[in-house]
């Protein structure tokens, strides 16, 4: 193992890309609050190095933790010491990105349209911008490309408007890949496009939708953070702008809302997965979208889609106070993950953030909640940790048909409910 993490290093320093050699996914199961607390003390030791895929919050809930190899034994010790179980998840992640570049490289071909463009890999962010222009090129009847802003780095910054015409409807907002490393939310929603372009006119329930409303897809809603999965650190989940005074890049673009910005929930450090920024929209990624939906004014149902964990959620996060149409949208989630989990059996679990995973302050749907749109829905989609944010890409397509029968659901309720 030495042998191969001084190769890593000398890997790392000659393509600059960030190895991951002997880190392991270990999953912590913490008994009872007490043992919870020593796990958020791992957490704060910050030489560790440690990257938590899922937070401690409490006893029975499972916490998915990256350990890099320089701190698995002492990590271990540490849980062993105090009597808290876990078992491996992922033995190395450095052979399942092996894998996973073996398979892109295998596939990678250009598509002429697409009709031939792979679905069942992952592509990078030119290849999807691509994808976009000959989706739009292909069905400009229905299909137009916004572009929304500029990305903290100067990529621009799109969104698919599908729309069979009219004017000044309301309109439905899915996005995905707000946090860069969530491969198969991209993926997925590479796949809802070229759906709804071959759909629209035999799918009912679609066609019904989009004779009332448009619906607005954002496919990689944090291009830099994309960008930079492929080509330095398929871990990054931020975005990539600069702190000043600080070394660390990016802020989470999920605690960056004006919603109960800034209070628990979110990390005030730079270097943290979780920091919020440095003041509500602060990333540009984010402001993009707050004047798009403010602009527009006629959204009534906002879906963000993250992975993993395979829950659906509705507000709030930032508070447990239940939203005023609780009962609407419980009901709601719940016709949603049975549509989904219809078709391969694949389990969601459905509730407020709060109350679900754990507070999350600034997050994308509490503020499209504030802005009256009562529809505010986040997806995490597969896996529930078995392969976390390194879902295989056989794993793409059946994820992507999946989520789209519990996106119909939504917003077909929402276009009979229009408010
Ligand atoms: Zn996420």
């Amino acid at each position: 193992m030495r042998r191969l993490v001084i190769l890593s290093v000398l890997l790392q320093a000659v393509f600059g890309t960030e190895i991951f050699v002997g880190h392991q996914v270990l999953r912590i199961s913490a008994a009872d609050e007490a043992q919870v607390q020593k796990v958020k003390e791992l957490e704060s030791l910050e030489h560790l190095q440690l990257d938590f895929w899922r937070d401690p919050v409490r006893p029975g809930l499972p916490i998915d933790v990256r350990v890099p190899f320089p701190s698995v034994q002492s990590v271990k010790v540490f849980l062993e010491s105090h009597d808290i179980s876990y078992e491996i998840m992922i033995e190395d992640v450095q052979s399942l990105l092996d894998e996973e570049q073996k398979q892109m490289s295998a596939f990678r071909a250009r598509a002429l349209t697409t009709d031939t463009f792979n679905y069942a890999t992952y592509h990078t962010l030119d290849e999807i911008y691509e994808f976009i222009d000959q989706l739009v090129t292909e069905n400009q009847h229905l299909v137009s490309k916004i572009q929304i802003g500029n990305t903290y780095e100067g990529r621009p910054i799109y969104v698919l408007k599908f729309s069979t015409g009219g004017t000044d409807r309301p309109a439905a907002w899915i996005d995905t890949g707000i946090h860069s490393r969530e491969w198969v939310t991209q993926a997925s929603g590479v796949w809802f496009a070229k759906k709804i372009t071959t759909d629209y006119e035999k799918d009912p329930t679609l066609k019904a939708i989009l004779e009332k409303m448009d619906i607005f897809l954002e496919i990689v809603t944090n291009p830099d953070g994309f960008v930079y999965t492929h080509k330095t650190n398929r871990m990054w989940r931020k975005t990539r702008s600069r702190t000043q005074g600080s070394l660390c890049v990016g802020a989470d673009p999920n605690r960056n809302w004006d919603a109960g910005f800034g209070l628990t929930g979110a990390s005030s450090n730079p270097c943290s997965d979780t920091y919020h920024g440095k003041s509500a929209n602060s990333e540009v990624e984010v402001k993009a979208i707050v004047d798009f939906v403010k602009t527009h004014g006629k959204i009534k149902a906002f879906i963000s889609i993250h992975s993993y964990s395979q829950l659906l959620l509705y507000p709030y996060g930032y508070k447990s106070d239940a939203v005023p149409n609780k009962e609407e949208l419980d009901n709601l989630a719940k016709s949603a993950v049975t549509a989904l989990t219809s078709l391969y059996g694949t389990k969601y679990k459905y509730g407020s953030i709060i109350d679900t995973i754990y507070q999350a302050s600034g997050n994308t749907i509490d503020w499209t909640y504030s802005q009256g749109i009562k529809y505010s829905f986040t997806f995490e989609l597969r896996d529930t940790g078995l392969r976390g944010f390194l879902l295989p890409a056989s794993q793409i397509i059946p994820t992507a048909e999946e989520t789209w029968l519990a996106l119909l659901t939504i917003i077909d309720h929402a276009s009979k409910n229009l408010y």
